[in-house]
C-alpha cells in the first residue's frame, strides 16, 4: 500500500546546505503564513519529511489510521473554524481514501483542502506504470470544488493562497492540491524561497447583498401573518448566532433548526418549533432559509411543504436559488451582511404576525415535548436496554454540559439522538449531515476536539463505529478529550435480520451483538466501561466527562432493538422493503 515503514525521519533540509531549501520546506512556511496550525494526515512517501519539516515549523501534525477519518478530521475543522481544514495524504490509494472526505465537505460546504503528494507526471501521462502512479487531479477535479497542481516549488506559495481562497470563498468547499514528488524534492535557494512567501491581504472579504434584494425580504417578511426561520448549518457555520438572536428577539418570529443548527439558537428557546416541523411546512405563510438548502432533508421543497409558502433565501451562492422551488425573496451575499442589512431594513415595517400562529406553536411543542418524555420515560427501565433507555441516560448528562461538543452518527442511534438530546450552544452537534454518510465518528471527534479544545462526546451505532473504530487508537495516542458511546444492538439497524438462504451465514445487517468494544479501548490504554444498565452508563458518562481522558463506553442494547433505516425508510426502493418486511 501507500506507506513504506522504512521511510528516513530525517528533514529534507539537511544542514550540509544551509542556502538552500526543498519544495516541501516551502510548502509547510507556505501554510504557516496563511495560518494553518493544525493538520491530519496519513504519511508515507512521497510526503513523510513534508510533515515533519511541517511539526518542525509549528504545526500540530495529527496522524491517523486512515486517510477517510484524517480528511473527516480537517472537514469538521472546517465547519468548526471557519478556515480550511488541511488534510495530508500519499499517493494513489491514499489520495482516493482522503477524497472521499474531500467530496463531503464539499457536498456539505465545510472549507477544507486536501494536500496530497503525487508521483511524477510523465510515466503517469505515459502510462508507463510507475509507482503509485495515478492522475489524482483529474480524478478529484469533478468531486471538489477547486483542483490544483503545483508542478513548480516557485508556485507554491501562490498554489497554497489560491487552495485557501478557494476553500472559504463564496459557498466553501473541498479543495485539491496536488504536489508532485519532483516538486516536493526540488532544491531552491532558501533566499528566493522566502521571497516568494506572501501574506494574502483580507482572506475572507464581505460579501454583502444588493439593498433591493433586502428590500424586497423586509417587506415579505413584515407582510407575513404565519412567518417561520428555517436554520440551517450555513448559518452555525456563519457564526450569526447573535443576529438570528435579535432578528427572534426583535421581530418574534419562531424558527427550526436543521439537525447541525441545532443549538444556534437554543433548542429550548420560547420561539423554537423544533417540534413542530411538519406543521410549519404545512401552515407557514412564510419561510425564511438562513444558510439552509431545499434539498432532500427538506423534500426539495414539495412534499409536505404547502402549495402557497413564500420562501425568502439569505444564502451566499446565487446559484442555489430556484433549484428545487422558485423562491419569492432571494438574499444573496454572506450571512453576516445579509442579516444585518435585514435587521436594518425590517423595522421600518410594521410586522403582521398572527399571535394565533405563535400560540399554535406553542401549544404544539409543550404536547409534543410532553409526549417525548413520557416515551423516554416509559422506556428508561427497558431490560435489556434500547436506544431510548441508553439516551434517557445520556440527555441529562448532554443538557447540564452544553459546551461538550455532540459527534453523532449511526442509524436509529442517529434518529434517536438528534431527537432526544437539545442542544443549547452553536457549533455542538456534528452529524453525517447532507450525504447522510455513514463512516464520519473518529475523525469528526478528533477534527472537533483539535479545533476546539473541547470535550467531545461521539454517541455511535455499533455498525458506524465499525467505519472509523480503528482510529479511536489516535484519540489516545494524542490523549483526546473524547468520549465514544456504542450503542451497540449487533448489526446494521438492528442485529435480528434474517439470511434467506438459511445457509448459516450472517444476514446483510447482522454484526456482533455480543462483541466486546470496550477491550479494543483496552488495548490503547483508554478508560472503558461495558454497561447493561442505564444507571451503569450515566455513572460511566458522568466519569468520563469528569475525567476529560480517552473513552470507550459499550452500550449493550438489546438486538431487536432499531428499526431498517431509522427515520428514512421510505428512501429504500420498494422492491427491498417487500422482501424485508
Ligand atoms: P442544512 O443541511 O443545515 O440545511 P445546507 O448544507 O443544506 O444546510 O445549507 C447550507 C447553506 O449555507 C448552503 O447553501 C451554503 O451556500 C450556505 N452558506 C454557507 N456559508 C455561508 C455564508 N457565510 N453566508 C451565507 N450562506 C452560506
Ligand atoms: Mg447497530
Amino acid at each position: 500500500m501507500s506507506t513504506t515503514p522504512n521511510t528516513p525521519a530525517t528533514p529534507a533540509t539537511a544542514p550540509t546546505y544551509p542556502n538552500q531549501v526543498t519544495g516541501m520546506w516551502l510548502l509547510a512556511q507556505a501554510l504557516v503564513k496563511v495560518g494553518i496550525k493544525d493538520m491530519y494526515g496519513l504519511v508515507g512517501i512521497p510526503v513523510t519529511d513534508f510533515s515533519y519539516l511541517a511539526q518542525q515549523a509549528g504545526i500540530r501534525f495529527v496522524g491517523f489510521r486512515h486517510e477517510q477519518q484524517a480528511g473527516m478530521a480537517a472537514q469538521t475543522h472546517g465547519f468548526l473554524t471557519g478556515t480550511p481544514g488541511v488534510l495530508l495524504t500519499v499517493s494513489s490509494l491514499g489520495f482516493l481514501n482522503g477524497l472521499t472526505a474531500t467530496a463531503n465537505a464539499t457536498v456539505n460546504c465545510y472549507p477544507m483542502i486536501q494536500i496530497s503528494g503525487s508521483s511524477e507526471r510523465e510515466p503517469i501521462d505515459l502510462g508507463q506504470g510507475n509507482y503509485e502512479a495515478l492522475d489524482q487531479l483529474a480524478i478529484a477535479k469533478p468531486l471538489v470544488k477547486a483542483a490544483y497542481r503545483v508542478n513548480r516549488a516557485e508556485d507554491i506559495p501562490t498554489a497554497v493562497v489560491r487552495a485557501y481562497r478557494a476553500a472559504i470563498s463564496g459557498r466553501p468547499g473541498g479543495v485539491y492540491l496536488d504536489v508532485t514528488t519532483p516538486c516536493l524534492g526540488q532544491i531552491i535557494d532558501r533566499d528566493v524561497a522566502e521571497s516568494l512567501l506572501f501574506e494574502p491581504v483580507d482572506l475572507a472579504p464581505a460579501m454583502p447583498p444588493a439593498p433591493e434584494a433586502v428590500t424586497r425580504a423586509a417587506r415579505l417578511i413584515a407582510g407575513a401573518g404565519r412567518p417561520a426561520l428555517l436554520i440551517g448549518k450555513g448559518a452555525a457555520y456563519a457564526r450569526v448566532e447573535d443576529l438570528l438572536k435579535q432578528l427572534v428577539d426583535k421581530a418574534g418570529i419562531p424558527y427550526l433548526p436543521m439537525s447541525m443548527a441545532k443549538g444556534v439558537l437554543p433548542d429550548d428557546g420560547p420561539l423554537s418549533a423544533l417540534a413542530c416541523r411538519s406543521t410549519i411546512m404545512q401552515e407557514a405563510d412564510v419561510v425564511v432559509l438562513v444558510g439552509a438548502r431545499l434539498n432532500w432533508l427538506l423534500s426539495r421543497g414539495h412534499g409536505k411543504w404547502s402549495k402557497t409558502v413564500k420562501f425568502v433565501q439569505l444564502d451566499i451562492d446565487p446559484q442555489e436559488v430556484d433549484c428545487n422551488r422558485p423562491i419569492a425573496a432571494p438574499v444573496v451575499g454572506d450571512l453576516r451582511s445579509s442579516l444585518e442589512a435585514l435587521l436594518a431594513e425590517l423595522p421600518k415595517y410594521k410586522m403582521s404576525i398572527d399571535p394565533a400562529w405563535i400560540e399554535k406553536l406553542k401549544a404544539e411543542t409543550t404536547a409534543k415535548n410532553a409526549a417525548f418524555a413520557t416515551r423516554l420515560k416509559n422506556e428508561s427501565t427497558a431490560s435489556p436496554m434500547n436506544h431510548w433507555t441508553a439516551l434517557s441516560a445520556i440527555k441529562p448528562i448532554l443538557e447540564s454540559n452544553p459546551d461538550i461538543i455532540l459527534v453523532n452518527e449511526g442509524a436509529n442511534t442517529l434518529d434517536d439522538t438528534r431527537d432526544a438530546v437539545n442542544m443549547s450552544l452553536p457549533r455542538h452537534r456534528i452529524d453525517c449531515a447532507t450525504w447522510a454518510i455513514m463512516g464520519m465518528g473518529m475523525g469528526s471527534a478528533i477534527g472537533a476536539a483539535v479545533a476546539t479544545g473541547k470535550q467531545v462526546v461521539a454517541v455511535e451505532g455499533d455498525s458506524a463505529f465499525g467505519f472509523s473504530g480503528m482510529d479511536f487508537s489516535t484519540i489516545c495516542r494524542f490523549k483526546l478529550p473524547v468520549t465514544v458511546v456504542i450503542l451497540n444492538n449487533g448489526g446494521i439497524y438492528n442485529g435480528i435480520g434474517v439470511n434467506l438462504s438459511g445457509d448459516g451465514d450472517p444476514a446483510p445487517t447482522t454484526l456482533d451483538v455480543n462483541a466486546r468494544y470496550d477491550k479494543l479501548g483496552q488495548t490503547w490504554g483508554a478508560d472503558t466501561y461495558y454497561v447493561t444498565t442505564p444507571q451503569e452508563l450515566s455513572d460511566a458518562l458522568k466519569a468520563s466527562v469528569a475525567s476529560r481522558r480517552p473513552t470507550l463506553i459499550d452500550v449493550q442494547l438489546a438486538a431487536d432493538a432499531g428499526k431498517e433505516s431509522g427515520h428514512i425508510g421510505y428512501l429504500n426502493p420498494e422492491a427491498l422493503q417487500h422482501v424485508i418486511v
